[in-house]
C-alpha cells in the first residue's frame, strides 16, 4: 500500500485559448453506430439508448504514455467524438441541446472488454470495465464556430499505422443534439459536462507499446502510446 497524491482537478485545454475547460461529468452513449452494435452482438434500440458514465478523473493527456490498466487481458480502444457542453439544464429540446454544445474534442473510451463481457453475461453494471485510471485519453476542445460545427466527417483511429476504426459521424444512430436532449431528461446537465458520442465498428485490443492516432476533420490528431 502506498499513499497516492490527489489527481489535479479535471480539465481540458481549449484550442486558441490559454483557458482550460473545467470538466464536470463524463457521459457516454453505447451502441451509437449500427455496425459497432452488430460486432458486439447487440442491436440498436432507438427506444432504449445505452448510457453510462466515466469519472472526470478518467481524463488523460495523451502527451504522456497511457498506463495499461490492471485486471484486464483485453483492453479495447473506442475512438469517439466528444461534445463539450457550455450550458446545462433539464428537459432540453433539440434546439436548446444544440445551443448547449460549446465544442468538440477527440477521445478514446478505453474499455476492459473482458470485464465488460463478464458483467454483461451476469446482467451487472459496467463500471469496472469503463471507469478506471486513464480510461479517457482526450484531446483539446475546439469551440463551435461558423467554420466548425460538424454534423458529418470521417472519424478514424489508426494503431501502429493501420486503420482500425473508421466511420462518418453522420452514421450515428442518435445525432449529438439528440444525445444531449435525451441525457437532459435523465440528469441535470451542467456547463463542463462531456459527452462521448459512441464508437464506430473495428474496436480491438491495445497492448503496451502500441501507438494510436485518432483523427477528425477540423481537430488536431489525438496521438499517443500505450505504456
Ligand atoms: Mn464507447
Amino acid at each position: 500500500m502506498s499513499v497516492i497524491p490527489a489527481p489535479p482537478l479535471a480539465s481540458l485545454p481549449v484550442l486558441g485559448s490559454a483557458d482550460r475547460f473545467p470538466v464536470h461529468r463524463i457521459y457516454c452513449i453505447g451502441r451509437n453506430y449500427a455496425e459497432h452494435a452488430r460486432e458486439m452482438g447487440a442491436t440498436v434500440d432507438r427506444g432504449q439508448p445505452v448510457f453510462f458514465l466515466k469519472a472526470a478523473t478518467c481524463l488523460w493527456d495523451p502527451a504522456e504514455p497511457v498506463p495499461y490498466p490492471p485486471a484486464t487481458q483485453d483492453l479495447h480502444h473506442e475512438v469517439e467524438l466528444v461534445a463539450a457542453l457550455g450550458a446545462g439544464g433539464r428537459d432540453l429540446d433539440l434546439d436548446a441541446a444544440r445551443r448547449a454544445i460549446h465544442g468538440y474534442a477527440l477521445g478514446l473510451d478505453l474499455t476492459r472488454r473482458d470485464l465488460q463481457a463478464a458483467a454483461k453475461a451476469k446482467g451487472l453494471p459496467w463500471d469496472t470495465a469503463k471507469n478506471f485510471e486513464a480510461a479517457a485519453p482526450t484531446g483539446p476542445i475546439r469551440p463551435v464556430s461558423p467554420d466548425f460545427d460538424p454534423t458529418s466527417g470521417e472519424l478514424s483511429l489508426e494503431v501502429n499505422g493501420v486503420v482500425r476504426q473508421r466511420a462518418d459521424i453522420a452514421e450515428m444512430v442518435f445525432q449529438v443534439p439528440e444525445i444531449v436532449a435525451m441525457l437532459s431528461r435523465l440528469f441535470t446537465l451542467r456547463p463542463g459536462d462531456l459527452v462521448f458520442t459512441g464508437t464506430p465498428a473495428g474496436v480491438a485490443a491495445l497492448v503496451p507499446g502500441d501507438r494510436f492516432v485518432a483523427r477528425f476533420p477540423g481537430l488536431p490528431a489525438l496521438a499517443g502510446t500505450m505504456a
